[in-house]
């Protein structure tokens, strides 16, 4: 053993568990929510439920209605009052499996998802592969749509790499990462002629009798992509990995004759309710003042919806249940919002600023958590010149080992979007938006394929959820109303900033 080593094995003999980790304050409720929150996490339990046996919650699916459902009876086995609000209609859809193998000219079972609100086949489809021809003139293209019935097309950029461009800096020469970059950037300028509008080009090929669209949103790592929504009804727009993809593709580009059969399992549901769940624990002193706990419940669903916005709802869920058993006789009313439909333009909250303008009229402060799982670092304060002493007198009163990361963005730029706080910060209210260290949250897990339960750092979320339930302990017992003077909006790159209006967000589809 090196000295080091037994200088390491020393020092952790003798460090006790870090649950067991004493801070201690004047504040008993302080001390209780750090006690309640650090040494009884139930972030794990929460977190594995809601990513592994609910799963994605695609707005307008049975998958978010069950969780919604799973959230009001959680929160009740607190105590406290919750239920499910409906907020308007959506596109009712449920996802099946997606299954894809290249039969020829060799066998592969190929990576996989049919993109979300797409048809899919009626059983095991199978068909040869063409790619969207490089044409020169609109008649060649009209031409070329009718020989598509009865095939796959691939109608995406195909990637030269499925390497990020890290490797290439670090492993490769400079001239080959000049020369990726200068023959990408040319041949994504030239794809982008060849299919400018792929909502349009897939409802010509539906229209033509194709079997299916193919397509791939890759994400700058391997076995990463993006995984969103499309617009074919009758046939199915399906995601392969970049991998796989270009190996279809060039079997094609190549007249290697490939053929695929496909499985891919899509069903509408028509149009069907959809829903906030909001829970309460009556204000004892001020009830018709509001704290409130904030994040999206809905999610994209090419994996589990972990870091977005698992992450955000399980940190706001633990956080009520830890003021449950810390601080169950608030001063104010302290409603918690895991909303619907934010992927779709935050219509879950706006609906809920729309129907609820006395919360919104009278809402203290509002915490909303969605950028993954890391720990919280930044917190702007919107604009509103009030938020920016409050926060930071609370944050004076928790404990360093969460805040030491928290830097103040003041008096900050109100957000006119992004995600749900931005529905409250129109209306002028304080809606503060918890940022974090990122994880790679853009490239691995944001909308992808591997946004899934093993992305989650219980470390920081736990960390996050004891930093929330402080902060709506604080806002809630200030003796004060938060200001909401608004800070003078300065000239920026395309002339003068203005405060953001409110959307009353979508009611429907
Ligand atoms: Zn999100």
């Amino acid at each position: 053993m090196t000295r080091q080593l037994i200088i390491l094995a020393a020092s952790l003999a003798f460090v006790p568990s870090l649950a067991a980790q004493t801070w201690t304050v004047d504040d008993p409720v302080l001390q209780r929510i750090w006690e309640v929150g650090m040494e009884e996490s139930r972030t794990p339990e929460i977190a594995q439920v809601l990513m592994d046996s609910l799963g994605p919650r695609l707005t307008g699916t049975p998958g978010l209605e069950a969780a919604n459902d799973w959230s009001v009876d959680l929160i009740r086995s607190w105590g406290v009052d919750a239920e499910k609000q409906q907020y308007g209609t959506w596109i009712g859809w449920e996802r099946g499996i997606t299954h894809v193998d290249l039969i020829e000219p060799r066998v592969r079972t190929l990576e996989a998802t049919l993109l979300a609100w797409s048809a899919g086949t009626s059983g095991p489809v199978e068909g040869p592969v063409v790619i969207v021809p490089d044409y020169q003139t609109s008649e060649e293209l009209d031409a070329w749509i009718p020989t598509t019935r009865g095939k796959f097309v691939a109608i995406a950029f195909p990637q030269p790499t499925c390497r990020p461009d890290e490797h290439y800096e670090e492993y490769g020469t400079e001239r080959a990462l000049i020369r990726l970059n200068a023959s990408r950037d040319s041949a994504l300028g030239a794809f982008g002629l060849r299919v400018p509008s792929p909502p349009l080009l897939r409802i010509r090929l539906e229209e033509a009798g194709a079997l299916g669209v193919l397509e791939s949103n890759w994400s700058n790592a391997i076995g990463v992509n993006k995984i969103f929504s499309t617009n074919t009804g009758m046939i199915p727009t399906i995601d392969l990995s970049c991998e796989d993809y270009g190996l279809v593709w060039r079997l094609a580009e190549n007249d290697q004759g490939p053929v695929l059969r496909v499985d891919a399992q899509g069903r509408f549901l028509g149009e069907v309710p959809v829903y906030n769940t909001i829970a309460t624990i009556r204000g004892s002193e001020l009830p018709d003042e509001y704290v409130m706990l904030s994040a999206h419940f809905d999610s994209w669903d090419g994996a589990s919806g972990a870091t977005d916005n698992g992450t955000g709802s399980t940190v706001m869920l633990e956080a009520l249940r830890i003021l449950s058993e810390a601080y169950a006789s608030p001063r104010r009313t302290v409603i918690l919002g895991l909303w619907g439909g934010e992927e779709q333009g935050l219509n879950g909250s706006r609906r809920f600023v729309a129907d609820n303008p006395e919360i919104v009229e009278n809402l203290q402060a509002l915490f909303n958590q969605d950028v993954g799982t890391g720990r919280v670092n930044t917190i702007s304060g919107q604009g509103l010149i009030g938020t920016g002493p409050a926060l930071a007198d609370y944050l004076s009163k928790i404990p360093p080992e969460i805040t030491r990361h928290i830097e103040l963005d003041l008096p900050g730029l109100p957000s006119a979007g992004g995600t749900d706080h931005a529905a409250f910060v129109c209306a002028g209210a304080p809606g503060i938006n918890l940022s974090s260290v990122s994880w790679n949250y853009g490239t691995d897990t944001w909308h992808t394929n591997r946004d899934t339960y093993d992305k989650v750092v219980f470390e920081e979320i736990r960390n996050n959820a004891v930093l929330t339930a402080m902060l709506v302990y604080l806002a809630s017992e200030d003796p004060d109303r938060l200001s909401r003077e608004r800070r003078v909006m300065s000239q920026g790159p395309d002339g003068q900033l203005e405060w953001p209006t409110c959307s009353p967000g979508r009611a429907s589809p």
